[in-house]
C-alpha cells in the first residue's frame, strides 16, 4: 500500500490531503500549525510531530508550501528530507516556486536515486476541495505515470508540461494571465458601477460577452455578485494577494532570464505590491477591487 507523507496543510494542502484520505491512501501529515494536523488526524490521517517524522516509512512525499525558500529548506541540506527517503521514493512538489528552485531540488533528488516531479496546481481552494485541480507537471513522463493515481485523487486535468521545472514555468505564465484578468475585471466593475450600473447586471453582461474570462465565471471581485467568491466573504479564504505577488515576481524573473517582454505582468506585479503596502497581503487576491473604489 502506498504510504504518503503530506507536508503543508494550508488553504490548499488540507483539502488536497483530505481527498487522498477519502480515496483510501494512507497518510501521515505535518504542518507547522498543529490545528491543521489535528483536523486531519480526526479524519483518519496519522499525525506527525515533524517533517522528518512524517516521511518515516513513506514511499511518496507531497509538499504544498508557500514559496521557494520553504521548499528548499524542507528538502535540501544535511537536515533536508531528501537524505531521509529510501531510494526509489517519489517526491511530488506541488507548491508554486521558482523554476530554478524546482530544478535544484530535482538535481539533488536524482543524486540520491529519488524520483521527483514539480507539480504546481491551478483551480484555487474550490478546486482543491472538489478534487478538480489542474496539475502542471515537470519531470520524466515515466515518473508521472507512477504518480498518476495520486494526482487523479486530487485533480481532474493532469498535464505533462515538459522536463524538470516545466510545470513551474507553465504555472507562472498561467498566473500572470489570471492576475491581469483580475485587475482588468475589477477596474471595469468599478467603472460600470460608478456610471450607474448594477454590479450583478454588469458582471453577467461581460461574462456572456467578449470580455468574459475566468474571474467573471468563477471569482467575481465585487462583493455580493457571487455568493461563494472570496469577495462576498470579506475577501477571506482563497488565494492570498501576497502569494499572487510572489507568482508575478517569479514570472518577471523568468522573463529576465530570457529577455522576454512582459509589460502587463510587470504592471500587475506593481499593482499587487501596492496592495501589500496597504496591509492587504493576507486577503484574497480579488481584494485588488478595493484599489478602484472610494472607501
Ligand atoms: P498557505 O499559506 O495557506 O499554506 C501553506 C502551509 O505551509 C501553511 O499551513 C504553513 O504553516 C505550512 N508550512 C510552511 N512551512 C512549513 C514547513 N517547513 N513544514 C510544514 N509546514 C509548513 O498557502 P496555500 O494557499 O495553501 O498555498 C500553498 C502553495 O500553493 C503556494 O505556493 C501557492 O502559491 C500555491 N497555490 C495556491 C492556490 C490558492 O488558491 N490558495 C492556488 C494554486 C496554487
Amino acid at each position: 500500500m502506498t504510504q504518503i507523507a503530506f507536508i503543508g496543510l494550508g488553504h490548499m494542502g488540507l483539502p488536497m490531503a483530505r481527498n487522498l484520505l477519502n480515496a483510501g491512501f494512507a497518510l501521515k501529515v505535518f504542518d507547522l500549525v498543529p490545528a491543521a494536523v489535528e483536523e486531519l488526524a480526526k479524519e483518519g490521517a496519522q499525525a506527525a510531530s515533524s517533517a522528518a517524522d512524517a516521511v518515516q516509512g513513506a514511499d511518496v512525499v507531497i509538499s504544498m508550501l508557500p514559496a521557494s525558500r520553504h521548499v528548499e529548506a524542507l528538502y535540501l541540506g544535511d537536515a533536508g528530507l531528501l537524505g531521509k527517503l529510501a531510494p526509489g521514493s517519489l517526491v511530488l512538489e506541488c507548491s508554486t516556486i521558482a523554476p530554478e528552485s524546482a530544478r535544484k531540488v530535482h538535481r539533488a533528488a536524482a543524486e540520491r536515486g529519488l524520483e521527483m516531479l514539480d507539480a504546481p496546481v491551478s483551480g484555487g481552494t474550490a478546486g482543491a476541495a472538489a478534487g478538480t485541480l489542474t496539475f502542471m507537471i515537470g519531470g520524466q513522463a515515466s515518473t508521472l505515470e507512477k504518480a498518476r493515481p495520486i494526482f487523479a485523487a486530487m485533480g481532474k486535468n493532469i498535464f505533462h508540461a515538459g522536463p524538470d521545472g516545466a510545470g513551474q514555468v507553465a504555472k507562472v505564465c498561467n498566473n500572470q494571465v489570471l492576475a491581469v484578468q483580475m485587475i482588468a475585471t475589477a477596474e471595469a466593475m468599478a467603472l460600470g458601477v460608478a456610471n450607474g450600473l448594477e454590479p450583478a447586471v454588469l458582471a453577467e453582461i461581460m461574462r456572456q460577452s467578449s470580455g468574459g474570462n475566468w474571474t467573471l465565471e468563477k471569482y467575481n471581485p465585487w462583493p455580493g455578485v457571487m455568493e461563494n467568491a472570496p469577495a462576498s466573504k470579506g475577501y477571506s479564504g482563497g488565494f492570498m494577494a501576497e502569494l499572487m505577488a510572489k507568482d508575478l515576481g517569479l514570472a518577471q524573473e523568468a522573463a529576465q532570464v530570457t529577455a522576454s517582454s512582459t509589460p502587463m505582468g510587470a504592471l500587475a506585479l506593481q499593482i499587487y505590491r501596492l496592495l501589500l503596502k496597504q496591509g492587504k497581503g493576507k486577503q484574497d487576491f480579488s481584494v485588488v477591487q478595493q484599489l478602484f473604489v472610494s472607501e
